[in-house]
């Protein structure tokens, strides 16, 4: 039997805490009743910065019964993914494994259950795999497909239809706060640790009250943070088009030689359109070779781990 901790981040959540609570609690006690874990699991709620109610009702839950319901505040709005993490590690002093889900319960945390049983056959790491978006809008589903596919043309080892519904062992806990970077982006770093892993479906639901939180611009931040946290092949990209840019220009050079022979050319024509490509060529040739450079040194700076023991014999 496991100590399970389920945390779930949450900004601005007052109409949605009371119900979760319930949710929450009965599915605890559901899974204790059942013998999966024991009676001291709890759910630890992240205040992520809210600026309503959320802490107040927290701090309520908690005065009602201690043991299922804890919380930390965070000073501001440090934002989901640093929520969770927040969560997590404060979670994993007393919890043998947690479960990170969003407060406002989208997915079907009656899965849940089935990831401790995939724990329990020997896995570190359960990912939720949402199998049908319907709940989602058009757009938000749209973008998201897209993204998932731009991740692994760009070599970002993700799981597809994954968000952050997940279950993470205790040590994969502590290999993960190895990592000293400041833009996080979980969904990237889970899968490069290692470790077994499986997953489990996950039928998204709709919000039940309460409007989203992740705002537009905060998911343009975790996507750029998806990509150029992992990928260094966009700055690369740089050096391979200043390269076709120089043999266009050589091919440019053999027209213009051949235009000037033929006597069609206009005067002033020919070195103007020679530079055009040439130097713009070797402009973007030099700026690709620094940020080659400059794609060691981001590499360098995230001082992240180079492995992670699964296991040690002594
Ligand atoms: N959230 C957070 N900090 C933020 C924004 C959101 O902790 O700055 C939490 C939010 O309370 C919720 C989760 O992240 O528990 C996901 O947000 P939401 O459900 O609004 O996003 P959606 O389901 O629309 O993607
Ligand atoms: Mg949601």
């Amino acid at each position: 039997m496991i100590r399970l901790a389920i945390v779930c981040p949450c900004y601005n959540e007052e109409a949605v805490i009371g119900r979760s609570s319930e949710r929450l609690l009965d599915l605890l006690d559901r899974l204790t009743a059942g013998g999966k874990i024991t009676s001291d699991s709890f759910v630890l709620f992240v205040n992520d910065g809210s600026r309503d109610r959320t802490w107040h009702l927290i701090k309520a839950l908690h005065d009602e019964n201690p043991v299922r319901f804890k919380g930390i505040d965070l000073a501001h709005n440090a934002g989901h993914q640093k929520a969770i993490l927040a969560g997590m590690l404060t979670a994993v002093r007393t919890a043998d494994a947690v479960v990170t889900v969003d407060v406002d319960l989208q997915d079907d945390i009656e899965a849940i259950g089935r990831m401790i049983d995939a724990y329990n056959e020997g896995y570190d790491v359960v990912y939720g795999v949402k199998v049908s978006r319907k709940a989602d809008p058009a757009l938000k589903r749209m973008t998201a497909v897209a993204f998932y596919r731009l991740q692994q043309k760009l070599g970002v080892e993700t799981v597809y239809n994954h968000a952050d519904f997940r279950f993470i062992s205790r040590r994969v806990v502590e290999e993960l706060s190895r990592y000293g970077e400041r833009n996080l982006y979980l969904r990237g770093i889970i899968p490069m640790i290692g470790f077994r892993s499986t997953t489990v479906d996950d039928v998204i639901s709709e919000r039940e009250a309460g409007e989203s939180k992740y705002t537009v611009s905060k998911m343009f931040t975790l996507a750029l943070n998806g990509i150029t946290s992992f990928s260094v092949k966009p700055i690369y990209s740089i050096l391979s088009t200043g390269l076709i840019f120089v043999l266009v220009s050589v091919g440019i050079g053999i027209y213009v030689i051949a235009s000037l022979i033929s006597g069609t050319a206009e005067h002033g024509w020919a070195s103007l359109m020679l530079s055009v490509w040439f130097v713009g060529g070797i402009v973007l040739l030099a700026i690709g070779m620094i940020g080659l450079y400059i794609g060691r040194i981001f590499i360098e700076v995230k001082h992240r781990p180079h492995y992670h023991i699964r296991e040690e014999l002594d």
